[in-house]
């Protein structure tokens, strides 16, 4: 299916056009906006959709204000992190003893990582000889 031409699916006889807006959120007290979110507008009966793909963008979006409110590493520092220490998202799951698709959700945003785990994260990063415990507790070899 291409993207660009979706027909609407109030009135199914024009195709949705890409509409970017500014969206304001709040939570936990914390207000926040975001530019370019995304959803679709029919030119013919003016229906607003959000399409499954753009809800999904917009949500991975807001995730990361929400971890950034919550003090925890986004998508694309938790991508940094390992790429530091030089781990595979596999490698990373069992070194710091998560399930083997946990880093790619973290990334994706499918899922957000706990405090602890968030905390064990940075701390291996910060401390290196708390990663090479880790590491070797976990029997995994890094390549350098
Ligand atoms: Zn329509």
């Amino acid at each position: 299916m291409n993207p660009e031409r979706t027909i609407c699916p109030m009135c199914e006889s024009a195709d949705l056009i890409q509409k970017k807006v500014v969206e304001h959120y709040c939570y936990k007290g914390h207000d926040f906006s975001l530019e370019d979110i995304e959803y679709a507008e029919c030119p013919k009966c003016h229906s607003e959709v959000v399409m499954p793909e753009q809800s999904t963008r917009n949500e991975v979006r807001i995730c990361d204000e929400h971890r950034k409110i919550d003090g925890l590493l986004t998508r694309a520092e938790i991508s940094e992190l390992r790429e530091r220490l030089k781990i595979t998202q596999n490698q990373a799951a069992q070194i710091f003893g998560e399930r083997v698709n946990a880093f790619s959700k973290y990334e994706t945003g499918e899922a957000t990582q706990n405090q602890a785990m968030d905390k064990l994260m940075k701390l291996a990063l910060n401390v290196p000889q708390c990663f090479e415990e880790l590491r070797q507790m976990a029997n995994v070899q890094v390549s350098v």
